[in-house]
């Protein structure tokens, strides 16, 4: 009987043999490059039809796609960097600062000369290495035996340790556990004879960064001592030092990312961590899962092509209540040095070196992001802008944006100050600008359809404030609580949100009733702790407030804090609701114009709370000109520079009773002030 050979064969054989050339160009690291071959055998011997084919298929074509040495070149040049951050920003003086930080530590630790120790007994080893290594421009220093080495050791550190594994009394074994433990940063690689090679395999396993057969090729030499030193430079760099970009949208995060990725002459990627509900989507799932993917992460570093990109993991805060798994443990994974040079995902099941990726999070706010991810960060803040920052942003960056995408020219379309201002003011209500923008954007739509309507291209246009509110309709914001009455049982607040800082007014209302305390208005926990602290407060200094001693046994109390459907909470609401009650109860009415934070105690002392700059800024765009925080803030009231501090006053209080001096009126001013 003879066999003939059929037609899928020949396809399949081709199919194995483009994919075993993948693997071979690939240049992974070697236990991938062993596992790919593995699995490509493994296929080799089963049927195409069957499911596993198409798995283990899809799967090489996976590892052999991913980048595993193909890296950007970084740019350490900080004067360029500067000039690209400066270049797309306006003001974010201190965040600009402490990224050129970051980065200068980059460059000093990525430009000192590296120092090696070369030890071997062998004369003539030692030398050939020595002199290789001294031409790539590192500091060599050689010793021909380990008690030699030891000395050396014990007078200074290096960064990367050449040791042959077989020697005299000390071994490069001996030398490998003693330099661990007094230098765990630096970098040991064993040179080995043919014979040795599975010493040196267990060498590794004890914490070896690689080894070299003899005989060595040079190019080898060079090439694993630059890996040893890049591993080593990116951990030192990275340890601990995560960037975090905390503050509400809109406020340039993504754009200075996006700018560093520039600087840097790197790749950039967003993976958006908002509302992942599965470990899977940063960690991947394992291969036998029906439709089973890699992770996030490792899907944008093969999309971006880049071992070493800027990926930007975006509303760290938002990640899914109901998340499967641990999203601290496998987000440490990812960004922990410690853990991410083998970062390992299920899809993959091999490690991946993250190392040289610089991650960068953002978050609106940091107080729900685990600890242990937090201390792992270096944060920075970008607190939002004034209403003359904004000004400059628009004019200087999102005008002439939006003239040009919407298909106008800049030569012809511009907006006047009044009508920018117009739009800040009574258009948007943000502490960033993506509203703004927004609104700039819709204006330049309205313009374009105007000038195609009316074949007007070529003409001037000028866009006015009467233009603004032609294109946008009437205002959409009403700040001036100045405007308002003063009223009894009302007070004006200074919240924090996730888009920055709020203006919200407290009111209070009694009626017959017994004795309860109902609060309303999307209030969380702690909120509701202050509403009750501040009316014991009144309650156990009944007498103080003039308030007759059974008043409360005959009446209930609502507290009411409206727009209900933004979600509120924390303490510094603690002094609002005090002066809101303090007012019902003693029918004298609260100076509106005056806006407060501060938390309260049951004995009546205010502590101090977060957020002032953004605070004060919301309490500017509501044109409030007198703001209440408490003493213990100094520091940060002293920090509030130029216009933000520009003709308002902020008072310090200590005591509520200072509090409510300050806002409550006697009756018989109220008349006259309204009468103003
Ligand atoms: P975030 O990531 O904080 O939500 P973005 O980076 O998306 O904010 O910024 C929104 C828009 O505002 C972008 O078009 C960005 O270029 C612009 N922008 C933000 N801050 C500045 C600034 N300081 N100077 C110029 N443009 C800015």
């Amino acid at each position: 009987m003879k066999f003939f050979k059929k037609p899928e064969d020949d396809q399949q054989e081709s199919i194995i043999g483009e994919l075993r050339q993948k693997i071979t160009s690939a240049h992974m690291p070697q236990p991938v490059d062993k596992i790919a071959g593995q699995e490509l055998d493994m296929i080799a011997r089963i049927s195409p039809s069957s499911a596993e084919y198409t798995i283990g298929i899809t799967y090489i074509d996976y590892l052999v796609s991913l980048p595993w040495n193909k890296k950007t070149e970084d740019v350490l040049d900080l004067a360029r960097a500067e000039r690209i951050l400066n270049e797309n920003h306006y003001g974010l003086g201190t965040v600009k600062e402490r990224v050129l930080e970051h980065l200068a530590v980059k460059v000093l630790v990525m430009s000192k000369r590296a120092r090696i120790l070369i030890v071997d007994d062998e004369e003539i080893a030692r030398k050939n290495l020595a002199h290789v290594l001294t031409k790539e421009e590192y500091d060599v220093v050689t010793a021909g035996d380990g008690e030699a080495a030891l000395k050396e050791l014990d007078v200074s550190e290096f960064d990367v340790v050449l040791t042959d594994l077989r020697m005299g009394k000390i071994d490069g074994m001996d030398l490998l556990d003693r330099v661990r433990m007094r230098y765990p940063e630096t970098r040991v690689v064993m040179v080995t004879g043919f014979a040795t090679v599975p010493s040196a395999i267990e060498a590794m396993q004890k914490g070896a960064f690689h080894y070299i057969a003899k005989p060595f090729k040079l190019d080898e030499v060079r090439e694993v001592i630059k890996r040893a030193l890049d591993s080593k430079t990116v951990r030192a760099n990275t340890k601990g030092s995560v960037l975090c970009f905390a503050g509400p949208p809109g406020t340039g995060k993504t754009s200075l990312g996006r700018s560093i990725a520039r600087a840097l002459g790197r790749k950039f990627t967003r993976v958006a961590l908002g509302g992942m509900k599965d470990e899977a989507d940063i960690r991947g799932h394992r291969r036998t899962y029906v439709g089973a993917k890699p992770g996030r992460v490792l899907e944008e570093i093969r999309r971006v092509e880049s071992a070493n990109p800027v990926i930007m993991l975006d509303e760290l805060d938002k990640i899914g209540r109901d998340f499967k798994g641990d999203p601290a443990s496998a987000l440490l994974e990812v960004l922990d040095p410690e853990q991410n040079c083998a970062f390992v995902d299920h899809y993959l099941d091999a490690p991946f070196d993250l190392s040289s990726v610089m991650f960068i999070l953002t978050a609106n706010v940091l107080d729900t992001v685990p600890a242990p991810l937090r201390d792992r960060m270096e944060v920075i803040t970008f607190p939002g802008y004034t209403q003359e920052e904004k000004a400059h942003i628009a004019s200087r960056f999102l005008c002439p944006k939006q003239i040009r995408e919407k298909g106008l020219s800049t030569n012809l379309v511009a907006f006047t100050d009044d009508a920018v201002a117009k739009i800040i003011q009574e258009y948007t209500r943000e502490a960033g600008i993506r509203n703004l923008e927004r609104k700039i954007a819709a204006v330049c739509r309205k313009i374009a359809k105007a000038s195609v309507e009316s074949h007007g291209e070529g003409q001037h246009v000028r866009i006015t404030p009467e233009a603004v509110e032609q294109y946008l309709g009437k205002r959409k914001y009403h700040f001036d609580v100045i405007e308002e009455q003063d009223r009894i049982g009302v007070a004006t607040g200074l919240v924090r949100t996730e888009t920055g800082g709020d203006i919200i007014f407290v009111e209070a209302a009694k009626m017959k009733g017994t004795k309860e305390l109902i609060i309303t208005g999307s209030l969380g926990d702690v909120m509701r702790e202050s509403a009750q602290a501040a009316l014991s407060y009144i309650r156990s200094n009944a007498g103080e407030f003039g308030i007759a001693d059974d008043f409360f046994e005959h009446h209930d109390i609502h507290i009411h804090v409206p727009s209900g459907a933004i979600q509120k909470d924390g303490p510094s609401a603690g002094i609002t609701i005090l002066v809101a009650l303090a007012s019902l109860l003693t029918r004298r009415p609260a100076r509106r114009d005056i806006a407060m934070t501060g938390e309260i105690t049951l004995t009546g002392r205010v502590l101090p709370v977060g957020g002032i700059r953004e605070k004060v800024l919301a309490a500017r765009r509501a044109k409030v000109r007198t703001i209440i925080v408490p003493a213990r803030n100094r520091d940060d009231v002293e920090e509030l520079t130029g216009e933000l501090v520009n003709d308002i006053e902020i008072r310090l209080v200590d005591t509520a009773m200072d509090v409510v001096k300050a806002v409550l009126i006697s009756n018989a001013d109220f008349g006259m002030r309204n009468a103003e």
